[in-house]
């Protein structure tokens, strides 16, 4: 992952990375990056390792790599919550690991900057010796009820800007996610957000003062009131909400953001088109019946989001780098510290 943000930044764009839990997702990442000429983060939240019983998984994404092999394609651990769960997503062939030690391991608590320095270390020790890429996050963004930061509102815990060129030094991670007011989930803003609501400035401000550090925008989905519609058209009971709007999310991207998490936008796109088909041909029993709309719904949002962020069309830019290579590179920088100069 390193090297495709590294690419992102030369090249002044963003770049989509999109969960997944099964074949129909991967398949519908792949396809439009295939269409759209993009490079590809695919992520796994430890929920999704567990529903995929980690070994679907891996041979999911190996079929990805061969059947797309013109595409560049990461697959990053997503929210890792321990030493131990990074450690067995590289063993499992992971590119790129988030730790987030933001929360304690039980994915709630905040943590100490002590705690988050010291377990964010270690895994860029050990990933990196592997070529293995690590993001870490500063701060804490809000959360969905039974999900990763559970009971946080997006403004309780935003990130410290110096604290985060401190956080950077000490730990040499590769990409940082920051807390800026947004959440997980689909229900992050009640209205359009504002500067009140959703602080880019404080982003700005810390792209300036690390100007080297690939920023990660989580919780980054726009939530779309198109997608919205079609599921409580076809028998949904979405309350009225608000995402990131697309022209922030590319204002980041201007300052220093090169990942971006989509989730929230797939998923809805994905009920909607099920729905619909539930609703529209009630006789229909084939899973293939809803499936492939379902699959198709998501292309769709991620080949918009591919070109909205400015990856598509890079695919070809650049061979990927082996992770043995980019151990050799981590290991001539020592400890790489990414940025702070
Ligand atoms: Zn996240």
């Amino acid at each position: 992952m390193r090297q495709l943000l590294d690419e992102a930044a030369k090249g002044g764009y963003g770049v989509g990375a999109f969960n997944v839990n099964n074949m129909e997702q991967i398949q519908a990442i792949m396809e439009a990056a295939r269409e759209t000429k993009s490079p590809v983060i695919v992520q796994a939240s430890r929920g999704a390792r567990s529903y995929s019983q980690d070994r679907f998984l891996y041979h999911l994404m190996l079929a990805a790599t061969e059947l797309y092999p013109e595409i560049p394609t990461v697959l990053h651990l997503d929210h890792g919550n321990s030493v131990d769960t990074c450690k067995s997503a590289i063993a499992m062939g992971f590119t790129s690991v988030m730790m987030d030690g933001s929360l304690m391991p039980d994915g709630k608590t905040p943590s100490t900057f002590e705690y988050n320095v010291k377990t964010t270390r270690e895994v860029v020790e050990m990933s990196h010796a592997k070529g293995t890429t690590v993001e870490g996050e500063i701060g804490c963004l809000g959360g969905i009820e039974d999900g990763h930061g559970a009971g946080l509102d997006g403004l309780s815990h935003l990130t410290d800007p110096e604290q985060a060129v401190e956080f950077v030094r000490q730990t040499g991670v590769d990409a940082l996610d920051i807390a800026i007011g947004t959440s997980h989930g689909a229900y992050k803003f009640t209205k359009k957000p504002t500067g009140e609501t959703l602080k880019m400035d404080r982003l700005i401000e810390i792209h300036k003062r690390l100007p080297r550090t690939h920023l990660v925008m989580h919780g980054s989905s726009s939530v779309p009131k198109d997608l919205q519609d079609i599921i409580n058209q076809y028998g949904g009971k979405l309350k009225p909400t608000w995402g990131v709007p697309i022209e922030e999310i590319q204002l980041g991207i201007k300052n220093g953001v090169r990942k971006i998490n989509v989730d929230t936008d797939n998923r809805l796109a994905i009920t909607g088109a099920i729905r619909k088909v539930f609703a529209e041909k009630p006789e229909e029993f084939d899973p293939r019946s809803y499936l492939k709309p379902a699959r198709d719904a998501m292309k769709k949002v991620v080949a918009l989001r591919m070109t909205q962020f400015g990856q598509a069309g890079h695919a070809g830019d650049y061979a990927p780098t082996p992770l043995a290579e980019m151990a050799k590179r981590y290991e001539g920088n020592g400890i790489p510290v990414v940025s702070s100069e």
